[in-house]
Order: C-alpha cells, then structure tokens, then sequence
C-alpha cells in the first residue's frame, strides 16, 4: 500500500522575518471548522498517511491548533513532523514533542538569535535527542557562521542536520560558491569519519536536488490540496492553479494518485527558473556533485 507525506500550513504567520524567506505570510490562521476538517481527512486517509508535517510561518504559533489537530485524530500512532524557527518551545510543547512527533526540524540561520543553551536543556529535558535535526540554513557571505554552528552543535552531541543553502532568494557569486564547496566537504568528510552523524536530504541516495522536488502532498491553509508545498511561496505562486490537485473534503489518498504530470511540470518549471541564471546552475551542480561524492564514499 502506497503511504504519502503531508505537509499543512497550520498558520501563514511568523514571528520572524528572515531576508531569505520567500514563503507568503499573509498572517492567517485556521477557524475550527477548517481544523475539524484536517481532523476528518486525517481519520478518513491515515492508513495511507507515512508522516504528518505542521509547517509555517511558525507554526507553534498556532500550537494550540496543532494541539486539537492531535488530541481529536483517531490514530494515535501516526507520525508527526514539524518545523520551527525554535522561539516560542514551552513545556507543553516538549511534552507533545516527546509523545507524538517522530522528526522535529529545528532551523537555525546567520540571521535571528539562537539560544543554543536553552535548546539543549529543552531537547535533553524531553529527551528528544533523536528526533532534532538542525536546518542549517547557509546563506552567501555567511558561511562561516553556519560551519561554526555545525561544529558548535556537533560539539554538543548532536548529529541530526539538514543542510540547506539558501535557493532562488539570494545571489550566489563564484566566491561564495568556492566557499560554500568547502563548507560541504568538511561537513560530509566529517559524517563520512563519524558514521552517527545524519544528513538529511543526503541520507536517500537521491540526487540532492531530485530530493527537493521529491514532494509531499500539501493542505494549504485555505484547505485546497497542491501537489508540492513549494506553491506556499511568491516564486512557485505563478504554477499554483497548474498545481493543484482537489478540495480537502474530495480528496482520497486511497485512490490510485498519480502525479507524474505534476511533477514533470514541476521540474520543467524549476528548469525555466534557473534557465537564464548561472549561478543558480551552479549552486544545483555543487550540491549534486557532494550528493554524489557522500554516495560513493559510504
Ligand atoms: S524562514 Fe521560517 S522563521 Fe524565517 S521568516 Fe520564513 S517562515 Fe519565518
């Protein structure tokens, strides 16, 4: 039986507002009706539901909303992710952390404070070790930042990191990319010398940029079903109509979905994106090149 990913836009507010982020925060949230709703199409579908994102804006922003989603879906088992810019963890949250969520995304930048003390006690607190991985998020002229982090993270035990330089919002010149190069290699030659060490996009034996376009299934916040959550953002917003795929009472993951002319489009469309614009090229062959370079080393 075939499982899908889910992402859902839980609120399009954010407390921040990172100069990289191209995501639309329109500061909605949503009423009842539309959380009960979610709750019935998690009820009707969960056989068929691998994981269950809570995306953002900040998400833990409408954590109380979050809270009703999972204390009214039927299956207790099914697996929750999240991602959080990690300003807003109280007790309550860990504790729903530690019960339900299998990966919680963690995204730390160059830009906004990160209290790396608090957010150890909170992850040893509720013993979620296992369950962080670090977004580490690299942006041009500020790759050192981010390798400090790394290390600062890794100094500290953790192993469990997502690396993600900054796509389509930010200009990459040829220095930023020599640097950007020598960043990934010391980080993958350190996951290559300690095995524990966990990169995320890089675990699947995927190309690093097929990974990206690897989507899941995503309930925007007025509930219409897309085929990707990239159409949450102004530059994927143009092939939003293109995209979608059904009203959330219609849709039936039970059915026998096929999306291959969704994801053709998709890629045809990054493609177009990227035509005219060298350095996006090679921010794409660089990240395909260390994709590969960690794939024959294991
Ligand atoms: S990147 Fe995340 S934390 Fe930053 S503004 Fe966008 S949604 Fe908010």
């Amino acid at each position: 039986m075939k499982k899908y990913n889910i992402i859902t836009h839980i609120t399009t507010f954010c407390n921040y507002n990172c100069s990289y982020c191209d995501v639309v925060k329109d500061k909605k949230y949503h009423n009842s009706q539309n959380l009960d709703k979610i709750i019935e199409f998690i009820n009707k579908n969960n056989l068929f539901i691998d994981r269950f994102k809570f995306f953002g804006g900040e998400p833990l922003l409408a954590f109380k909303d979050i809270k009703y989603i999972i204390d009214n879906v039927k299956d207790h088992s099914l697996n929750y992710e999240i991602v959080t810019n990690t300003s807003l963890l109280t007790d309550e949250i860990g504790k729903y952390f530690q019960r339900y969520f299998y990966i919680i995304f963690f995204s730390i930048d160059s830009e906004n404070d990160f209290d790396f003390e608090k957010v150890l006690n909170f992850i040893r607190k509720y013993n979620l070790e296992r369950k962080i991985y670090f977004n580490l998020i690299i942006s041009p002229w500020k790759h050192e930042i981010a390798l400090n982090q790394f290390f600062k993270l890794y100094e500290m035990w953790f192993k469990n990191f997502n690396i993600l330089p900054v796509y389509y919002t930010k200009i990459w010149n040829d220095d930023d990319l020599v640097w950007l190069s020598k960043i990934m290699k010391i980080i993958l030659d350190k996951s290559i010398i300690d095995k524990s060490i966990k990169l995320y996009w890089f675990q699947q034996n995927l190309w690093y940029n097929n990974s990206l376009l690897n989507k899941s299934i995503f309930i925007d916040i007025d509930l219409k079903i897309y085929y990707t959550d990239f159409v949450s953002t102004k530059l994927w917003k143009i092939i939003k109509n293109e995209l979608f795929l059904e009203n959330i009472n219609k849709f039936n993951l039970s059915e026998n979905l096929n999306f291959e002319d969704k994801q053709n489009l998709l890629i045809y469309y990054e493609k177009n994106i990227t035509k005219n614009i060298l350095w996006q090229q090679k921010l794409h062959k660089i990240m395909d090149y260390f994709s590969n370079y960690l794939n024959n080393k294991k």
